[in-house]
C-alpha cells in the first residue's frame, strides 16, 4: 500500500485537487493492486482479508494526506451493505467489478432537508409491479461524480418514521438519475462531492437490499465501522502532523535559535503527542474489539468523537507553530488542518455522536 501510494497517489493528488476528482486509472490501479474490498471473500473477488487490511489502506492514504481517493468509504463503509443484505446476484454482479476498481460506490443518506435526522428523509421508493420508483434528491453524496452505484436510503412507506426507511441500490446510468454539480469544499479538494436527484427512477424490486423496511436497522448495524473509519484516518493524521511539526519546528531559526528550542513550542508538542498517543492507543482498541465483533455502536462513536474533535485541536496548534507557512496550501499541514474540520460533521456530527454516548449511560 505505501509503495502504491508513492507511485500511483501522492504525484497526482495536486491535479485531482485541481480537477475536483480522482482518476479513474488510479481506481482501477488500486483494484488492479488488491486494495479495494481486501476484507470482502474472495469468492466475490476481494482480498480475502478482514477490517485490519483496509485500516492499513486507510492509514497510508491518511499519512500522506491524500483525501481524494474514498477508497475507504467504498472498502468499509459502502461494500457492507451489497456484502451483508445483497441477493446473492446482486454479489456476484457488484462486488467483482467494485474490487477490480470499474465500478465505485456511493452512500445516499442526507437530504438538503435531513441530515443528523435521517429518519426525516423524504425520498421514496415506491413499488410499481416488479419495478421501485425512486423519487428525491440528496446532497453531499461523496463519489457523487463518479459512483456507479449509489445506495439510496429511501421511504417505502413514507407514513412511518424509521420503520418506512429501505435501502435501495440505484445504478448511476439508469434513467431520471441526474447528479448536480461537484460542490466545492472548504478541504478534501480532490474528492468529489455531490447532489443527487431521483425523477420517476425505475429499478427492479430485486436492488432492494435485504428486507423492505429494514434499512434504518441496516444503517445502525453499519454505522459503527463507518465511525472507526473516521476515527482511524484522524487517529494517524494527528500522528502525521506532530512529525512534521516536530521535524520543522528543530529547523526553523527565530532568535538565534530553533523554534523547537521555546518552552511553548516543547509544551505544545508534549501537549500534541499525548493526544496523538492515547488517540492511536484508544483508536487501536476499537479496532481490536470490532475484529472481534465486539465494537458497540457507544464505542464507536466514541472513538468518532474523540479522534475528530482531537485531530482539529492538534492540527490547529500544528498549523500556529508554522507560522505563516502553515497557512499556505502547498504546506501539507495546511491541507490537513482545512481537511480535519469536516469529519465533527460527515458520518453523524459530535453532537450526534455525544446524543449515542449518552443515550447508553
Ligand atoms: C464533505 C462531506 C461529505 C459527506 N459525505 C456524505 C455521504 O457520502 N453520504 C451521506 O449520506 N452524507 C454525507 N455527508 C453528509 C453528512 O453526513 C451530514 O452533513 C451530517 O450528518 C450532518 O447533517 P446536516 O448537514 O443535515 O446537519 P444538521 O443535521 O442540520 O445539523 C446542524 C447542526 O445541528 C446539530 N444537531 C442536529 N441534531 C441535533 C441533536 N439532536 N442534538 C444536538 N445537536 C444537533 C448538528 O450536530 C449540527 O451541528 C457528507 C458531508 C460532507 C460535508
Amino acid at each position: 500500500m505505501r509503495r502504491f501510494v508513492e507511485k500511483e497517489i501522492a504525484p497526482h493528488h495536486e491535479a485531482w485537487e485541481k480537477a475536483g476528482a480522482v482518476s479513474r486509472e488510479a481506481w482501477l490501479a488500486a483494484g488492479e493492486a488488491g486494495l479495494l474490498l481486501c476484507s470482502v471473500p474472495e469468492e466475490y473477488g476481494g482480498g480475502g482479508g478482514d477490517f485490519l487490511h483496509s485500516c492499513i489502506v486507510i492509514e497510508e492514504l491518511a499519512k500522506v494526506g491524500a483525501t481524494g481517493p474514498a477508497f475507504p468509504l467504498h472498502n468499509e463503509i459502502v461494500t457492507p451493505y451489497i456484502l451483508h443484505y445483497a441477493s446473492e446476484e446482486l454479489k456476484r454482479h457488484w462486488l467483482p467489478r467494485m474490487a477490480r476498481g470499474e465500478a465505485i460506490g456511493a452512500i445516499a443518506m442526507t437530504e438538503p432537508g435531513a441530515g443528523s435526522d435521517l429518519q426525516g428523509i423524504r425520498s421514496t421508493a415506491l413499488a410499481d409491479g416488479n419495478h421501485l420508483v425512486v423519487n428525491g434528491q440528496k446532497v453531499f453524496i461523496t463519489n457523487g461524480q463518479s459512483a456507479d452505484l449509489v445506495i439510496t436510503v429511501c421511504k417505502t412507506d413514507p407514513s412511518e418514521g424509521a420503520k418506512g426507511v429501505s435501502l435501495v441500490l440505484v445504478e448511476g446510468d439508469r434513467g431520471g438519475f441526474a447528479r448536480g454539480r461537484n460542490l466545492e469544499k472548504v478541504g478534501y479538494k480532490a474528492q468529489d462531492t455531490s447532489e443527487l436527484f431521483y425523477n420517476d427512477v425505475r429499478v427492479p424490486r430485486t436492488n432492494m437490499l435485504g428486507e423492505e423496511g429494514q434499512g434504518f436497522r441496516y444503517l445502525m448495524e453499519q454505522l459503527p465501522q463507518e465511525r472507526l473509519v473516521v476515527a482511524a484516518r484522524s487517529a494517524q493524521v494527528i500522528e502525521t502532523a506532530v512529525d512534521e511539526t516536530i521535524a520543522y519546528t528543530r529547523q526553523r531559526q527565530a532568535f538565534g535559535r530553533s523554534i523547537a528550542d521555546f518552552q511553548n513550542t516543547r509544551f505544545k508538542l508534549a501537549e500534541a503527542k499525548t493526544e496523538a498517543t492515547v488517540c492511536r492507543t484508544f483508536t487501536d482498541h476499537c479496532i481490536r474489539l470490532h475484529l472481534a465483533g465486539k465494537l458497540d455502536t457507544a464505542l464507536a462513536s466514541m472513538a468518532k468523537l474523540y479522534a475528530t474533535d482531537t485531530a482539529c485541536r492538534v492540527l490547529d496548534e500544528c498549523l500556529q507553530l508554522f507560522g505563516g507557512y502553515g497557512y499556505m496550501w502547498e504546506y501539507p499541514v495546511a491541507r490537513a488542518w482545512a481537511d480535519a474540520r469536516v469529519n465533527r460533521i460527515a458520518g453523524g456530527t459530535s453532537e450526534i455522536m455525544k446524543e449515542i454516548i449518552a443515550r447508553a449511560l
